[in-house]
């Protein structure tokens, strides 16, 4: 994302409503008209008299967190993270059905994951299993192996050398109005929307 300050709030790049059933509306609305827009208005007013920063990409500032002054830190890694993981996690579903992983990355998760059952079971596993508010990702690391990781709250992999090319929202706004407090069938519901396209495109730009 090669956006700089002032942050926007870019629109979804389908309709509201067209992860349904799987993802209802009304949390698509809220989700990304309130949620992605607090944390875009909250880095921009991190950011506002901080000039020297102003020209900085999102991607640069998430990488540099710990090392900018101590009162961007925390509202760049919160609110910054925030703006980079909700536009991955909207850009990674479609209302596209039954996508498929490219070849390349179809063999890669079978030698990975033992195909693409094992690799959901796993990511599921993995994405039941964050306590709290963050999200799984599936990301590419040094040597091309996939590899699932976790991160609390707005963390970012930006910092751990790794290539990211899926992640799943596991905050419970992401799926309370929905599917109450029942993480596990927000997780496969999500499996349905999750843009194999898109995710192979990444999958190809990280090797
Ligand atoms: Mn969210």
């Amino acid at each position: 994302m090669q956006q700089h300050y002032p942050f926007t709030l870019e629109p979804l790049p389908y309709d509201y409503g067209a992860l349904e059933p799987f993802i209802d509306e009304k949390t698509m609305h809220i989700h990304h008209d309130r949620h992605l827009k607090t944390y875009v208005d909250n880095l921009n007013a991190a950011l506002k008299d901080q000039p020297e920063y102003q020209s900085w990409s999102l991607e640069k500032l998430l990488k540099s967190a710990n090392w900018l002054p101590e009162e961007l830190r925390t509202p760049v890694k919160n609110n910054g993270g925030g703006v980079y993981n909700h536009e991955f996690y909207f850009s990674i579903m479609s209302g596209a059905r039954e996508t498929e992983p490219s070849a390349e990355l179809s063999e890669r998760l079978t030698r990975d994951f033992g195909g693409l059952d094992g690799f959901k079971s796993q990511f599921k596993k993995a994405a039941l299993s964050v306590f709290g508010s963050g999200y799984a990702w599936l990301a590419v690391d040094g040597d091309g192996k996939l590899i699932i990781k976790t991160t609390a709250n707005q963390d970012t992999l930006l910092t751990l050398g790794l290539c990211p090319i899926a992640l799943i929202d596991v905050w419970e706004h992401a799926y309370y109005l929905k599917h109450y407090n029942v993480r596990a069938d927000y997780i496969d519901d999500w499996f349905n929307v999750l843009d194999w396209n898109k995710v192979s495109s990444l999958f190809g730009s990280c090797l």
